[in-house]
């Protein structure tokens, strides 16, 4: 017989997908990692395990204790799976600016999910951030994630996904392209990747409305760059712990427009339902047209699902409204 002893066992070895008809103008071959295989449907159940483990290890997280992490989705679902294997509570705080669906989906794994106003300062005793920090510090046998700066996030990537994209390519790879949030899939990708041949190009793909691109050329933490922006799980108005800037070789930002857009794209030209910032990696490996040759293997990992965007980009009153279709 074969079988999975539990549901964290099916966690990675994600099949590699080649693109056909988005790319048929470059000259090169491009291959998708295609992460919304894992059990909970994103990259995120890599990290989330990952996290769990070190977090016992260290003696952060006892037996019967309580995960408490600031997440309103694909980190939320990866650390839920992992903590009802192993005896876990999770707590979640989430800002009411996300989807009901979004809440729902969480509650349903068994998390109790926390609602704080979204229209208040980070200081503010209400806020998303004051209320995760004081669960952390209140809740007993708990213990507070902190996604952005837990370096165990990297080290998932770079124990998991970075050498199954080389073993899967053959060691061909020469470009890798990524959207960046917390950092930590294209640090641990990256750095193993180029452990094994510092040739590789890692490309980040950042959004409007973010401060990594402009960080990344000039050192400068530019105020200026960050506004509001509709594209989802990439980007932000920090540098996470988890970026590390020296080993990517640049960064292309996306609109929203394209973004959302290409989400489109991806489902109906290549039958990949996907999520949004899957929409915003294949736009920006477009952008780079110039960069590849006939020879390169370029792989771009896609992070999540399209059931988590059926109101949004999946939803042609939504995009009209927008102004992203006619
Ligand atoms: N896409 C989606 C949908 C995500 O949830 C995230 C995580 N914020 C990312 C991309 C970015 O991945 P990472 O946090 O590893 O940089």
């Amino acid at each position: 017989m074969q079988y999975a002893e539990n549901i964290l066992e099916t966690i990675g070895n994600t099949p590699l997908i080649k693109l056909n008809k988005l790319t048929k103008d470059l000259p090169c071959l491009v291959l998708a990692k295609y992460e919304t295989f894992n059990p909970g449907n994103s990259v995120k159940d890599r990290m989330a395990v990952k996290m769990i483990e070190d977090a016992e290890a260290q003696g952060l997280l006892k037996p019967g204790g309580t995960i408490i992490e600031g997440t309103s989705g694909n980190t939320g679902m990866g650390l839920a799976l992992v903590a009802i294997v192993k005896g876990y509570k999770c707590i979640f705080v989430l800002s009411d600016k996300q989807s009901k669906e979004k809440m729902d989906i969480l509650r349903a794994v068994g998390a109790e999910v926390i609602v704080c106003p979204t229209d208040v300062e980070p200081t503010d005793p209400r806020s998303y951030y004051s209320v995760s920090k004081r669960l952390g510090e209140e809740t007993p046998n708990s213990w507070y994630v902190n996604q952005y700066d837990n370096l165990s996030n990297t080290k998932a990537h770079y124990e998991s996904t970075g050498p199954e994209i080389w073993k899967q390519t053959d060691g061909k790879i020469t470009h890798f392209v990524v959207g960046v949030g917390t950092g930590g899939t294209i640090s641990g990708v990256g750095k193993y990747l180029k452990e094994q041949n510092p040739d590789v190009k890692i490309w980040g793909i950042d959004t409007y409305g973010s401060v990594f691109k402009k960080y990344h050329e000039t050192g400068i933490f530019d105020e200026n760059e960050i506004y509001p922006y509709v594209t989802e799980g990439i980007g932000e108005d920090i540098l996470p712990k988890n970026v590390n800037f020296d080993i990517i070789d640049g960064f292309t930002k996306v609109t929203d427009k394209d973004a959302a857009v290409y989400t489109q794209l991806l489902a109906k030209e290549e039958g990949m339902f996907l999520g949004n910032s899957a929409g915003a990696a294949i736009k920006g490996l477009l952008q780079l047209k110039e960069h590849f040759t006939k020879d390169d293997v370029v792989v771009v990992l896609f992070h999540d699902h399209g059931s988590r965007y059926v109101g949004k980009m999946f939803n042609d009153e939504w995009m009209k409204k927008m102004g992203y279709i006619d």
